[in-house]
Parts: C-alpha cells; sequence; structure tokens
C-alpha cells in the first residue's frame, strides 16, 4: 500500500552539496532548486495578493521584451533563445494556473472569497483553462481521503484517458511518453478538454479574460512580431499541456490504493517533494557538469513543470498536519525547512526526489507495479 518502489529514488543531503558563501547566490539556487537554504540566503517572497499578480503580469510583458532586445541584438540569437524563453512563457501560464488559480480554489489566495471566484474566473479564461466549478470539484476530490490517488483520483483519470495504466512495463511508460508530446491528437484533444473546461461555465470574468488574451495576440500581431506570438502560442497550447503531463505524472504515487486513507502516515507515503538540480562533486569536470546541468535540465524542470511551490506539493496536502497553513502558502518553499528543522513529525526530509529524470522513473516503476484490478 504505501510507496515501497518509490524509496529508492529519495535522496537525502543534495542541497548542502551546493551551499556557498554567497547569501545572494544561495537565494538564486533556493529559487531555481525549490530547496531553501535560510538562514544561508535571503528569504523572499511575495506576501501581497495584488503585488503578486503585478509581479506576475509584468513580468510576462517583460518576457516579451527579452525577444524584442534579442532580435535587435541579433536575429539568431532570437531564434536560438526563442525555445528557451518559451520555458518562461510556460512557467507564466502555468503559474497563473497551478499557483493563483489553485489557491483561489481554496480561498487562500484573496481574503475575500468573491475575488477568489472573480480572479480564477479570469484566469480561466486568459489561460484557457478549466472552469472555477469543475476545478473545484475535482481538486477537493483530489484532496479528499477517500480518493486520494485512486483512480476516481481527477489527476490519475487523466492519466488513464491518455493510455497510462498501471501494471506496463517502464518502457512502454517511456515510449508513450515521448509519442504523447510529439502527438498532433493528444495536443488537439488537450487544448479542446481546455476550451471545453472554460466555455462550461461561461461568464463575464472569463470574457474579460478571453478578452485580454487575444487582445496581447492582436497587439504581437498588429505590431508585426510574429516571433513572439507564435511563441506565446506554442507556449500558451502546446508546451502548457507537456508541462502539465510531466507535472502529473510524477506528483503523487498514482492507484497505490483503491480504500480510503487510514491515517496521516499513510497520506504522507504518497506525498513528496520534487527538487530541481543535482549533486556537486567539487572537481573541474564535476563543476562542468553541475553548471551545465543547472542550465540545461534543472531550470527548464523548475521554470517549464514544477513552478511556484510545486516543488514542495508533499507541504501543499501535509501543512496542516505539522503545524502549517495553506493561507500561508506563498511561504511554502521556507515552511516545509522550517517545519523540518523543527521535528519533520512526517519525515518529508526522507521523501525528496531531485531532478525530472529520477521523478519520471520513480513515477514509471510506480506505475508499473500497480495495476487496477487489486
Ligand atoms: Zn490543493
Ligand atoms: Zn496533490
Amino acid at each position: 500500500m504505501s510507496c515501497v518502489s518509490e524509496r529508492k529514488f529519495f535522496e537525502c543531503g543534495v542541497r548542502n552539496t551546493f551551499l556557498f558563501e554567497s547569501k545572494m547566490i544561495n537565494t538564486v539556487l533556493d529559487y531555481v532548486s525549490g530547496k531553501t537554504s535560510y538562514p544561508h540566503s535571503y528569504k523572499i517572497y511575495i506576501a501581497n495578493p495584488y503585488a503578486r499578480v503585478m509581479v506576475v503580469f509584468s513580468l510576462g510583458g517583460l518576457m516579451g521584451l527579452q525577444y524584442v532586445i534579442a532580435y535587435i541584438l541579433n536575429p539568431m540569437l532570437f531564434f536560438i533563445s526563442s525555445l528557451y524563453i518559451c520555458i518562461f512563457y510556460v512557467c507564466f501560464f502555468r503559474s497563473l494556473q497551478v499557483s493563483h488559480m489553485h489557491y483561489c480554489i481554496h480561498r487562500s489566495f484573496f481574503e475575500n472569497f468573491k475575488m477568489n471566484v472573480v480572479y480564477a474566473s479570469f484566469i480561466s479564461g486568459f489561460v484557457i483553462c478549466q472552469n472555477y466549478n469543475d476545478y473545484k470539484r475535482e481538486h477537493f476530490r483530489h484532496h479528499s481521503k477517500k480518493y486520494f490517488q485512486t483512480e476516481k483520483d481527477a489527476d490519475a483519470d487523466l492519466l488513464i484517458n491518455i493510455m497510462f495504466i498501471p501494471g506496463m512495463d517502464t518502457s512502454f511508460y517511456l515510449k508513450l511518453l515521448y509519442t504523447t508530446i510529439f502527438s498532433p491528437l493528444f495536443h488537439i484533444r488537450f487544448v479542446f478538454i481546455r476550451f471545453y473546461g472554460m466555455i462550461k461555465n461561461y461568464n463575464l470574468y472569463v470574457a474579460i479574460g478571453n478578452f485580454s488574451i487575444f487582445s496581447v495576440y492582436y497587439f504581437l500581431i498588429y505590431s508585426n512580431f510574429y516571433g513572439i506570438a507564435i511563441s506565446v502560442l506554442f507556449s500558451q497550447l502546446v508546451f502548457y499541456n507537456i508541462s502539465s503531463l510531466l507535472q502529473f505524472l510524477t506528483e503523487h504515487a498514482w492507484f497505490s490504493r483503491r480504500k480510503s486513507l487510514r491515517d496521516v502516515q499513510e497520506y504522507s507515503y504518497g506525498c513528496w517533494a520534487r527538487f530541481c538540480g543535482a549533486r556537486l562533486e567539487k572537481t573541474p569536470v564535476g563543476w562542468a557538469r553541475w553548471i551545465f546541468y543547472m542550465l540545461c535540465v534543472a531550470v527548464p524542470y523548475r521554470f517549464g513543470v514544477v513552478m511556484g511551490d510545486l516543488p514542495v506539493h508533499d507541504w501543499h496536502h501535509l501543512c496542516r498536519y505539522m503545524g502549517g497553513s495553506e493561507k500561508k502558502w506563498m511561504s511554502s518553499l521556507y515552511d516545509r525547512e522550517k517545519a523540518i528543522e523543527e521535528n519533520d513529525l512526517l519525515g518529508l526530509s526522507s521523501r525528496e526526489v531531485w531532478g525530472i529524470k529520477n521523478a519520471l522513473r520513480m513515477s514509471f516503476e510506480g506505475l508499473s507495479r500497480r495495476s487496477l484490478k487489486n
């Protein structure tokens, strides 16, 4: 029942191998890896929801500026940097859904209930994703003791829908992952589901969201920024789907139970942290390998798949049993570390997966050991 198969993928002490004298460097690495090192770094997060909205949308605009600068400097640089910058656009769209909208659903983004509903509806229209009511119903099912990790959990159901059925060989899942990512059918279907999910509960705020994103595209095309428009469009309608798939696959031990959770301990076995980085060996080759890994794997993983507080998704599920609060989600990365230092009641420090390769291997091995029948 518990996630025995996952244990061999958990690693301890990785963050300590790249802890530096400079607080500033540690702060950057805290953010990139998702594993904080405070007090060896600065604690930085935006608590005010209105400021958070302003910052995220301003960064979205500034990312467009990066393209313009790259294009002015060298058109070739523009094309080379396009793919990398796309990762940050995926981060922008996905953050709006997995952080902002998610915490609106939990009524933790704004103090005011109505504001949570209004803003979540706006995001549904802007990002083009599931409407507030459907998302709320499905997400609370995911949080329920009865359905968590079972095939009736909405997230697990999505995996079944795209053929990630438990009980197959790990090589089957790897092949399926590649074919799914490159399959136009998958993307068309996913985008259709997103549109349909948005339209099902269409209202004024969803319409404002639609109007805003279509205005952005209109502005880009009207200003002849075709390259940026294509990048943003690809990020929103194609890379977004890949990001969601990778996030769902590695989020929990899917299909690991058929019955209701018995206790918190059992709940905790299905939750883990997903950090971005690798052990640093302080040799010349080790340094070169580590820098390459951080730039080419860890950064895309962090910003393209596990953005916001997703690295510590275990904390989101378990914080209420460890003295934390969902309301303080914006400081989750730090609060989880604090709870570990204080007593680590639920053994969070022993369930940390580093890197996307390990997270996916763990997911595939877990899926292959389970079945829908027992
Ligand atoms: Zn939640
Ligand atoms: Zn979850």
